[in-house]
């Protein structure tokens, strides 16, 4: 829409679950000068990036910052910790699980999908990715490989194509449990700096996140947080690796230098994120997610329609997927509401098309952009002849009220 000859009044309202919307003071820094990367004012941004973000991710080993979106970080972690023909569990929590599967099976290796088994009335298509990662079943996989030929298990934290997260101290618990040693590799995409995690503390390997959810940057970095066990395996594993080999990196940043050209200007912004965070303090950030999640939740449950997450526990706080009764095109829905509103939401993705939509609230938001995000969806789906129950703007209005921050 952001075409040279649109100039709509007021702001675009982008509450996709990423991009998520920019701080003014975040866009301001990305427009600073672009400096020599091998000058000295470049190491000193680079020495307290590749430091601060290890706060981020609550860990004390190495934390790996690629000029690329989240897919390339998702080839990253698997090209650096495996070799050809590795046999890795994958947990079909939904879209993103099922891409980045259909990834690891590009590079050569051999994936082996677990998936919640059951029936559902309101998301026949896809009743899976109405639910979190069941560790049980992992642990259950596990104890069964004797030989150990499970190499890695891969899961998702926060599925962003369906609005549930997973608990991953219960993975690092079922592979405990199990005393199999696949090293346990987590896609936090988009839970973080939005939703507690614990790179160290949870037992991950690696960690892969991206910039454009959580930390409220444009698109074009992503990460890979790794374990000492990670740094070991990464040193035997035969996958092709050049661009994304980590030795070269771990080297170089220790002097807060990148190999090749980095984003110089993402990582300005990446430097303004990590002092708002900062000042913020994460819990405060956790919290608000947490809060801004029940408000909108509770307003879909006035509109009297399902929220996708079956699980309240696990609801994500970055964003909500809401079910649209069966002869509702969703897309449809979504283009009236942008042409309209200038709202812009997430659609369903992959086997859930059409079938649902995605308000995210993370990023640049606050109760009264959520409430004039709901609101615009309140009239679309009206306009588009839906039977709501109930008023959703008004629930999250006594809901924020009700619950001050
Ligand atoms: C956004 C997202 C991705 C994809 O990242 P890109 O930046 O689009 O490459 C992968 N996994 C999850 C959970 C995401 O939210």
């Amino acid at each position: 829409m952001l075409t040279l000859d649109f100039h709509p009044t007021g702001n675009h309202f982008l509450q996709i679950p990423g991009p998520s919307p920019v701080p003014d003071r975040i866009l301001r820094a990305l427009s600073l000068p672009t400096i020599d990367h091998r000058g000295p004012e470049f190491g000193a941004l680079g020495l307290k990036l590749t430091q601060g973000i290890k706060r981020i991710f609550k860990t004390q080993h190495p934390v790996m910052i690629y000029p690329a979106s989240g897919t390339g970080a998702w080839e990253a972690a698997l090209v650096n910790l495996l070799s050809p023909g590795d046999h890795i569990v994958m947990y079909e929590t939904g879209q993103f699980a099922h891409l980045w599967s259909r990834l690891a099976g590009r590079l050569g290796l051999s994936t082996e999908i677990l998936e919640w088994k059951g029936s559902d009335t309101e998301l026949p298509e896809a009743p899976g990715w109405r639910h979190g990662v069941q560790a049980a079943l992992i642990q259950e996989r596990l104890e069964a490989d004797k030989e150990h030929r499970i190499k890695a298990v891969c899961v998702v934290h926060n599925e962003t194509s369906t609005g549930v997260t997973s608990d991953i101290p219960a993975v690092r618990k079922a592979i405990d449990a199990a005393k199999h040693p696949a090293l346990l590799v987590v896609d936090s995409i988009s839970g973080l700096a939005s939703a507690d995690f614990r790179h160290d503390e949870w037992g991950v390997d690696c960690t892969i996140s991206g910039s454009q959810k959580g930390l409220m940057l444009p698109p074009g970095l992503s990460f890979n947080a790794l374990s000492p066990r990670a740094i070991e395996a990464s040193k035997t594993a035969k996958l092709p690796k050049s661009y994304w080999a980590w030795d070269e990196i771990i080297e170089m940043n220790k002097t807060g230098y990148f190999p090749y050209t980095p984003a110089t200007n993402l990582l300005y912004g990446l430097h303004e994120a990590l002092e708002m965070i900062e000042a913020e303090t994460l819990d405060k950030i956790f919290a608000r997610h947490k809060r801004w999640s029940a408000g909108v939740r509770g307003a879909v449950e006035a509109w009297g329609l399902p929220v996708q997450c079956a699980d309240k526990d696990l609801h994500s706080p970055i964003l909500t997927s809401i079910i649209v009764p069966k002869g509702i095109d969703a897309d449809k829905l979504r283009k009236s509401i942008l042409e309209r509103f200038d709202l812009s939401l997430g659609a369903g993705l992959g086997k859930i098309k059409g079938r649902t939509f995605r308000i995210g609230h993370l990023g640049n938001s606050n109760d009264l952009t959520l409430l004039a995000t709901l609101a615009g969806c309140e009239m679309g789906l009206k306009l588009a002849g839906v039977n709501l129950a109930g008023r959703g703007v008004d629930a999250a209005m006594e809901y924020f009220a009700a619950h001050p921050a």
